[in-house]
């Protein structure tokens, strides 16, 4: 256990480095960093008083994992050798080497690492929070809320059952669909397939984003009789009416809202960066932050790092892609307090475990620009088509491979690629 750290009012701590965010990001980073060199001193500033597992809440939402397995109390996660601050970040000031916290007090940074994740933007979807977690509304992105979708999925056995996808990025890209091909293969065996309409509503115009695995994916929607509605964006719900309004291009240009009421629906919310972050300098045209592609060092503060779903870099915003990024975040940011050129690259690897049925996974593993990089052999990722070796590692492996792998900087199959250029 380790107790968190307080600031005398007035007073300025400075530690070498300062960690912004205690989830998979910030812990990952920080054993990565005490790894290579026991002497630096470490902060992490993380409000939070538990962590959580998010890959599991698909598995949870699928009656495969009890949702006390994805959470632990923080002090249990954060690593003795750092000093926490519960407290929230509410300002970065790049030019004093500062960051300001939720009481108003400061702490000093020699370099500092953002890993404050993505927020949910709930109220981008007029209704929802209103409505989440009664009369069929959840979403397995919403904290607890997991168990309520598996609940749902149980009870339903005929009528209408909508999915939703927000407009991209959003973390872990297939996750609304995860949900959706869980229940599908839940109610096809359990023989109500044939008196449920399913549908899936996604703000984008393909089902995944790497065009290799979309048969894989198209041939689980013809098996589960999925009527799949691209460009359709959810915009309001009316919970009680058991109403959702979807927005469409028009073909004149303008937009067209469809009602369609429902018997459960699935809703992902539109997501951004931290407002700390999208209102910043720091941030790019896009709100994120903007990082190099491959030494995830800030493009215009040096002594500025970052990593995780705040990042502003192309890839998929995943835990696993935080596996490969924080040793790249760990050596480099070294190198730079030594004085020395950075010489770890991040090459863009995501994965998405795409859930198709309780048994089976299609593994989509990726780095940047779409280019396939299968990390484990055949047997496990086939390149499109779904195995159950993939399905044992989610199911079996990845969660103790998260918490005493990952986040003690165990750093399986994360070793950096060098970069070819030094700065
Ligand atoms: P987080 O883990 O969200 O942590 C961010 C931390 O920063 C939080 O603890 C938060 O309290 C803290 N914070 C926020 N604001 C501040 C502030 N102002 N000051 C200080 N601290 C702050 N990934 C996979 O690899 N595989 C999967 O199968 C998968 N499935 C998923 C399914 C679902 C339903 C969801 C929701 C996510 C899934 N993910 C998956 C994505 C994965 O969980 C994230 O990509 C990962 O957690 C990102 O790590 P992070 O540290 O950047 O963000």
């Amino acid at each position: 256990m380790i107790s968190n750290t307080t600031t005398p009012k007035g007073e300025v701590k400075t530690h070498t480095v300062v960690i912004v965010g205690g989830g998979a990001a910030g812990i990952s980073v920080a054993a990565s960093i005490h790894k290579r060199d026991r002497d630096i001193g470490i902060a992490i500033i993380e409000p939070a008083s538990t962590h959580h597992y998010q890959p599991g809440w698909t598995m949870v939402g699928g009656g495969v994992f009890r949702p006390e397995v994805t959470s632990r109390p923080m002090p249990e996660v954060i690593p003795p050798f750092v000093s926490w601050y519960q407290k929230a970040v509410t300002a970065v000031d790049q030019d004093k080497n500062q960051v300001v916290l939720d009481d108003g007090s400061c702490i000093e940074y020699k370099a500092l690492v953002l890993a404050p994740g993505l927020e949910l933007n709930w109220s981008g979807i007029e209704g929802l929070e209103a409505a989440l977690g009664s009369n069929g509304v959840t979403s397995n992105y919403r904290e607890g809320m997991a168990s309520y979708t598996w609940d749902m999925v149980q009870n339903l056995k005929q009528g209408r059952a909508l999915f939703s996808q927000p407009p991209m990025p959003i973390k872990c890209a297939g996750a609304p669909q995860k949900a959706m091909y869980l229940s599908a293969d839940y109610w096809l065996k359990q023989g109500v397939q044939s008196k449920l309409d399913v549908q899936f509503h996604n703000a984008g115009a393909v089902l995944f984003g790497v065009p290799a695995y979309v048969p894989a994916l198209e041939a689980y929607i013809e098996k589960y009789g999925i009527d799949v509605n691209f460009q359709s964006t959810l915009v309001a719900v009316n919970g009680p009416a058991k109403i959702a309004v979807f927005r469409t291009p028009g073909a004149d240009g303008n937009h067209q809202e469809r009602e369609v009421s429902f018997d459960m629906l699935h809703a992902v919310p539109p997501q951004r960066a931290p407002k700390f972050i999208r209102e910043s300098t720091l941030a790019n045209e896009g709100g994120w932050l903007d990082l190099e592609d491959d030494t995830l060092r800030h493009k215009t503060v040096p002594n500025i790092f970052g990593l995780g779903d705040v990042s502003g870099t192309g890839n998929a915003k995943t835990a696993a892609a935080v596996r490969k990024q924080a040793p790249v975040v760990a050596e480099n940011l070294i190198a730079s307090l030594r004085n020395e050129p950075m010489r770890a690259a991040y090459l863009g690897y995501g994965s998405c475990p795409l859930t198709v049925e309780n048994g089976k996974i299609v593994l989509a593993e990726f780095g940047y620009g779409g280019v396939l990089q299968p990390s484990f052999p055949k047997w496990i990722n086939d390149g499109t088509q779904a195995t159950k070796a993939a399905w044992w590692l989610k199911a079996k492996q990845l969660p103790t491979l998260y918490w005493h792998g990952m986040l003690k900087g165990r750093e399986w199959l994360a070793r950096p690629a060098v970069r070819s250029t030094n700065d």
